[in-house]
């Protein structure tokens, strides 16, 4: 399939957009690689992400500009929300943002308290996982680690027969084929694929994308299907600057970039 250059959103100066912009530029980068595919997985997530898809749709038809559809969005999130999605020059936080966008009630997982050590196990109860992975402070040093440690954790119960503790095991009914990281906290290392084994198979996670944030503004890096990663600023406009491979990129350069820190990064199965 041939791509294009990638196009990012063009930052608002009066009420400052780059959280959105940040955000929404990854998603819409994902959605372009396969349009059907992405509208039928995101549509499904949640109303806003919904609402997303079908203004993404409405761009390729020349309905709207992608930034008309931001403000649209913007503007629901601040109906719902309003201290958490300011106008004017407030800043809103991207991991709210991601939080919010993705929100649904709807059971995704099941929790179950079971020993590490012997045959011991409760039974499993319906759970409600957000996409947005924030793993254990001060435990989870990658990625990798946040989701390891999201979906298997100690609690505080021990077990009856052998005096162990419990251990905490949530299981996604079906992997989600999004998953978002909220990596500002203690340098978290930013796998670039991360695999899950399931009783179905191994899923493997590809990175498409990681915010940045600094100087009261955030940007943002695209990683298309041919591994390429591009920059984007919207105060630079809407066109990306094309950086290298994601392979050339150590660990420590993917955390930073033009004295920016990384805070949220985005993973989607192929
Ligand atoms: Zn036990």
């Amino acid at each position: 399939m041939h791509l294009d250059e990638p196009q990012g959103l063009i930052w608002d100066s009066e009420n400052y957009s780059c959280a959105y912009d940040s955000l929404f530029s990854i998603l819409w980068n994902i959605w372009q690689e396969d349009a059907t595919k992405w509208s039928q997985i995101f549509s499904g997530m949640s109303a806003r992400m919904s609402n997303l898809v079908q203004g993404f749709t409405n761009i390729d038809d020349h309905v709207i500009s992608i930034e008309r559809l931001r403000n649209n969005l913007r503007q629901s999130l601040h109906q719902d929300f309003p201290d958490l999605f300011p106008y004017g020059h407030q800043g809103a936080s991207v991991v709210e943002l991601a939080e919010k966008m993705f929100h649904n009630e709807v059971p995704n997982t099941t929790l179950q308290l079971q020993c590490s050590m012997c045959d011991f196990f409760k039974e499993s109860t319906d759970h409600h996982l957000s996409l947005v992975i924030h793993g254990v402070p001060r435990v989870s040093a990658t990625t990798r680690d946040q989701l390891r440690t999201t979906l298997v954790n100690d609690s505080r119960e021990l077990c009856p027969e052998c005096v162990r503790p419990l251990e905490h095991i949530v299981t996604f009914y079906d992997m989600p084929k999004i998953l978002i990281f909220s990596v500002s906290e203690h340098n978290i290392v930013i796998s670039h694929t991360i695999n899950v084994r399931t009783a179905n198979g191994i899923n493997k996670y590809y990175l498409k994308g990681i915010i940045y944030h600094g100087g009261f503004h955030f940007t943002a890096c695209l990683i298309r299907q041919d591994q390429t990663v591009w920059f984007h600023d919207g105060q630079l406009g809407r066109n990306c600057l094309l950086e290298s491979r994601v392979k050339e990129f150590s660990v420590a350069d993917l955390n930073y970039c033009n004295d920016r820190n990384a805070c949220l990064a985005i993973y989607t199965q192929d």
